[in-house]
Formats: structure tokens, C-alpha cells, sequence
């Protein structure tokens, strides 16, 4: 299997595309965002990392086909999941909030919650791969964000937000001028995951009311999340305070309680510590 059948890409104009992986069929197969600037190009998210993405963005031209004006590509995690991060180590430039950046530093599959089966791999991306065997490789971020830090493209800018809940060094990327969200896993149109380890329910709930707050300030028009489809501010909305009202009801903190306890014990299988 080559990089060029690996992913696929869809252009949505005004330099940003959406990259996806063919063959990983879970719900936690991630979106993958290519931003092309006038002086630096970023890609949120990397995917798996089963085959070359660099080398599927440069066969696609999708960074342009002038070789004289090859901008610097920098690589961003929104947080540190092997759905997100396994790609990583394909790319020169790495950036990752600080409280993840040991995680990926060390290769930390615990935190990094890498569980793939082979029947999520629904081709091989080459010959005698197992899902067993797979692990993010460890990576030395380059460029360590915090919250309120500008990611500069030239033409456009990033805000990173700082968004604690479903990882501890999850982050939001605004693009104030555009109102354009790149949520990550902080918020998609989907179940919310906050059990796994480094998980955190009352950040979570402080997270989901300043994305209320970016929406009722207008400062948001349209998310690219982590996983599925985008989505508007309206829903954004409805989906942060229905989290806030399912993690504070009982139902809620039972059903986070025992969903931990599980994975818990799942990845403490896989990586004992
Ligand atoms: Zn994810
Ligand atoms: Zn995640």
C-alpha cells in the first residue's frame, strides 16, 4: 500500500484541506487539516502515522508545486492521542502544548491511549502488519504552546486555547479573523470522551463554558473538529452545555466512573506502569 492510496484529501478553499486515512475504520480515525500560509503552513493532526503523509501532501502539490517557495511546515498535535500523534515523528517541525510534551518526548503509549485492533486496519499498509505491534514513536517536540500563543502563518494567525478535559494538554487553534475553530478532540459532534487517563470532568465543564462564551462573543463561525463533520457555532453551543448538564447529573458521573475504570484497566494491560 503506497502513501498515494493511504489518504485521501478534500480542498475547502482558502488554502485549508482536509486529509483523512482510507483504511483506519474506527470512530477515532482523526481529521487531519492542512493550513497553507504565506510564510509557514501548519498541519493540525497527523493520523496514525502508518504511512508517509509528507509524502503524500508533496505528491498531491498540496503545499504548492514552486520548489523556490517552500514555506516551513509545522506539524501541530492538539493533544497527545496515538489517533492524532502517530504521525509525528514523519515531520521536522513538532509542536505540543507543555503538559504533553514529555509524554511525547518519552513515547508514552499510556498517555497517549494507543489501543488499535487489526480489524480497525481494514487494508494492510504493509506486508505482515499487526495491530499489536503498533506504538507512536517517541518524538522531541520542537515548539512547546501555551495557552495565548500565536501560531504565525503570515497571512493568517492561530490563537492556541488551552483546553483542558479530555487530555490535559488539549488545545483549541482559533483563527480570529476567519472565526474558524480547529477543535481537536475538546469538542466534535459526537460522544465526549472523559475517562481516559489525564481525563479531568470539572475541567472539562470550564473548558465547555469558554467555548460557550467564544460562541455568545461571536468570536467563533465555523469548527473543524478532531473526528467527523464540521459544524457551526450554534451547535457548538449544544453540544458544550449538553456536556455541562450530562457530566453534573448523576447518570453522568456513574457512567464516567465505570467507562475509566475500564479503559483504565485496559491500558494498564498493554503498558504497565
Ligand atoms: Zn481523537
Ligand atoms: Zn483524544
Amino acid at each position: 500500500m503506497s502513501a498515494a492510496d493511504w489518504y485521501a484529501h478534500k480542498s475547502l478553499g482558502e488554502g485549508v484541506f482536509w486529509i483523512q486515512e482510507r483504511f483506519f475504520d474506527a470512530a477515532n480515525r482523526c481529521n487531519i487539516w492542512l493550513i497553507r500560509g504565506s510564510h509557514q503552513d501548519v498541519i493540525i493532526d497527523t493520523g496514525l502515522g502508518l504511512r508517509s503523509l509528507p509524502e503524500y501532501i508533496e505528491m498531491n502539490r498540496l503545499l504548492g508545486d514552486d520548489p523556490q517557495r517552500k514555506n516551513p511546515l509545522l506539524a501541530i498535535a492538539t493533544h497527545a492521542h496515538f489517533d492524532h500523534t502517530g504521525g509525528l515523528h514523519q515531520f521536522e517541525n513538532v509542536a505540543i502544548h507543555s503538559s504533553e510534551a514529555e509524554a511525547m518526548a518519552n513515547g508514552d503509549n499510556y498517555e497517549m491511549v494507543t489501543l488499535l485492533t487489526d480489524k480497525q486496519i481494514t487494508e494492510s499498509p504493509s506486508p505482515g502488519w499487526k495491530a499489536k505491534d503498533y506504538k507512536v514513536k517517541a518524538v522531541q517536540p520542537t515548539h512547546i504552546l501555551q495557552e495565548g500563543d500565536v501560531i504565525n502563518l503570515g497571512d493568517r494567525q492561530l490563537s492556541v486555547l488551552h483546553m483542558p478535559g479530555h487530555s490535559r494538554g488539549s488545545i483549541c487553534l482559533l483563527d480570529r479573523e476567519k472565526k474558524l475553530l480547529f477543535s481537536g478532540d475538546v469538542m466534535y459532534d459526537g460522544p465526549v470522551i472523559d475517562f481516559l487517563p489525564y481525563s479531568h470532568v470539572s475541567d472539562y465543564i470550564s473548558t465547555c463554558e469558554r467555548l460557550v462564551g467564544l460562541c455568545e462573543s461571536e468570536q467563533v463561525d465555523q469548527v473543524l473538529p478532531g473526528h467527523y463533520a464540521a459544524f457551526g457555532a450554534k451547535q457548538l453551543t449544544h453540544l458544550a452545555n449538553t456536556y455541562v448538564a450530562s457530566a453534573q447529573s448523576c447518570a453522568g458521573k456513574f457512567s464516567t466512573f465505570a467507562k475509566g475504570s475500564l479503559s483504565n484497566m485496559m491500558l494498564r494491560l498493554y503498558y504497565p506502569r
